[in-house]
């Protein structure tokens, strides 16, 4: 545990010292989960959603992309069930005065239950050793059959009851499994409350109901009101998607973690629109379509896991979650959810109009079924920067701090520097670094000793530094140091585009 919030602490301090991501209103002694980037912070997230956006919108012929507004008229919120049950249940322990989320407490001592059965599945490793078979294990072994059952019925027991919303045997589900708070370790709660997280302001000059409009909780809902808009104009034909990135807000109960969790984020989603009877078919390609999204961004596939969701939300006929291993465990990155044709449908109830979908192969009108892929921007923010993030022991027994993040993704391409400040060699590095800025985004950098400026760059992620020398006014060579490798290679100003160029999106995009 205490590993765990240690390395949460040593990204949230190089998030800091390196101008990724500042504490919201810092001056003012901050505000609570809410953050700010940084000038190399909003540079590698820029460069996330700009990945995100290629990859998903303008490699695919039949997904667009829209920006819609924040404020959306209060009926909407009404027709997608958010007014009324955009709720999380929530339990405060009276001795710590901390709230706590009800399911996530249950998710967590579920949790601890699967690292027993993996214990003891690497002792059965160690004691078989090369003639282990994990299934079979799993089938046989007492101690994991009894975990794995209790797991199963704790399952049940709160899929029912928060399916019924029946908050008090929540509380009581809480009491049976002995769940004690973190802080305080008693078990002294409050009964288990709902609370709604949408955060709400007052549109023009009138105060009261009728002026009362919501900050979105999603983007979703922007994309599912101009449904008929994009169809018609973009002339869309089934199967089609609809993505967008922008701002969301929720009043969550707790806000901890870093950027983990915040009231005000950002995220990339896309709604896909098919025909009814296709759900199951298209969940599917699109579950294993983003798991390898992930996959390529070299991030690790072992830091990657499918959740199915226990309960599903009142849209959904399917859904589950890809967990990554952020440094406090494996947690929510990505939803997929089937939506069926709840949203559009609901809308038409609401608006009056009507959203529907002619298909010409069947020759008749319907309304489209929906997958959605919804990924938090911030979040994989944090899941790169975490994985990323290395101390590495080298040669010379010394430390280096290294942020290996994918290059494509890198906030700056390559560092251009002067051996010395003297002998022209300024100005020659500034002309270099005039022309590959119009390429690539470079940095220029002329202070301080050329291992404490690889440094610098190495914790950045900055994949290429550029030394100009001496030589360099000879004979238009410049060494080029890896930041992975650190190996340093002389090469011609003219090969450097190119060597810039193999680490670029495009290759990542392939
Ligand atoms: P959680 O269970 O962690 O609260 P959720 O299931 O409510 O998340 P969704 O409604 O499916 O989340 O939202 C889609 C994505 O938006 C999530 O996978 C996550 O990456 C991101 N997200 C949701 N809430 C937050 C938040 N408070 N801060 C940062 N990102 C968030």
């Amino acid at each position: 545990m205490a590993q765990k919030e240690d390395k949460l602490k040593d990204i949230i301090s190089h998030a800091k010292e390196y101008g990724f991501i500042f504490p919201s209103s810092e001056i003012y002694d901050g505000l609570s989960a809410t953050y700010d980037y940084g000038q190399i912070g909003s540079e590698l997230k820029n460069n996330i959603k700009s990945y995100w956006w290629k990859s998903m919108v303008q490699i695919h012929e039949n997904i667009v992309g829209i920006d819609s507004a924040i404020f959306m008229h209060p009926n909407i919120w009404k027709a997608s069930g958010h007014t009324d049950a955009f709720n999380d249940p929530l339990i405060d322990n009276k001795d710590s005065k901390k709230r706590y989320r009800a399911d996530i407490l249950i998710e967590d001592h579920i949790e601890k239950i699967h690292k027993k059965i993996n214990k003891e599945i690497l002792k059965g490793k160690k004691r078989f050793g090369d003639n282990f078979n994990e299934t079979k294990f799993k089938q046989t072994n007492p101690n994991i059959i009894r975990h794995l059952s209790a797991i199963n019925a704790v399952e049940n027991r709160m899929k029912k009851n928060l399916e019924e919303n029946n908050l008090e045997e929540i509380y009581n589900l809480i009491v049976d499994l002995e769940i004690s708070c973190p802080i305080s370790g008693s078990k002294n709660w409050t009964e288990v409350r709902q609370f709604n997280l949408m955060f709400s302001t007052e549109m023009g000059s009138v105060e009261g109901e009728s002026a009362k409009i919501y900050l979105r909780p999603e983007t979703a809902q922007g994309i599912f009101v101009n449904f008929s808009n994009v169809q018609k104009t973009g002339r869309m034909k089934i199967p089609f998607g609809i993505a967008q990135i922008g701002k969301a807000f929720r009043n969550e109960i707790i806000a901890r973690q870093f950027i983990f969790r915040m009231r005000e984020f950002e995220q990339m989603e896309m709604q896909f629109f098919i025909p009814p009877g296709e759900e199951k078919k298209w969940y599917k390609y699109w579950k294993e379509e983003r798991i390898k999204w992930h996959y390529k961004l070299g991030l690790g596939e072992e830091n990657y896991r499918f959740h199915d969701h226990i309960k599903l939300a009142h849209y959904a006929d399917n859904a589950c979650d890809i967990e990554f291993k952020f440094p406090m465990g494996f947690k929510e990155l990505e939803g997929i959810h089937s939506r069926t044709d709840f949203d559009l449908k609901q809308h038409e109830k609401f608006s009056g109009k009507k959203l529907q979908y002619f298909d010409p192969k069947l020759n008749q009108n319907y309304v489209p079924y929906v997958i959605e892929t919804s990924i938090g921007l911030d979040r994989l923010f944090l899941a790169i920067l975490s994985s990323s993030l290395k101390t590495e022991k080298l040669n010379d027994g010394s430390n280096r701090i290294l942020l290996s993040l994918p290059p494509a993704l890198s906030p700056y391409k390559a560092a251009i520097m002067p051996l010395t400040r003297k002998d022209g060699l300024p100005e020659k590095a500034k002309r270099i670094f005039n022309e590959l800025k119009f390429k690539f985004n470079c940095i220029y950098d002329e202070k301080d000793s050329p291992g404490k400026r690889y440094r610098r760059q190495d914790a950045i992620g900055t994949p290429h530094s550029i030394m100009i020398d001496h030589q360099t006014l000879e004979d238009e060579s410049v060494t080029i140091r890896n930041r992975d490798t650190m190996l340093q290679e002389r090469v011609q100003i003219k090969c450097i585009e190119e060597i810039i160029t193999k680490y670029s999106m495009a290759e990542l995009l392939k």
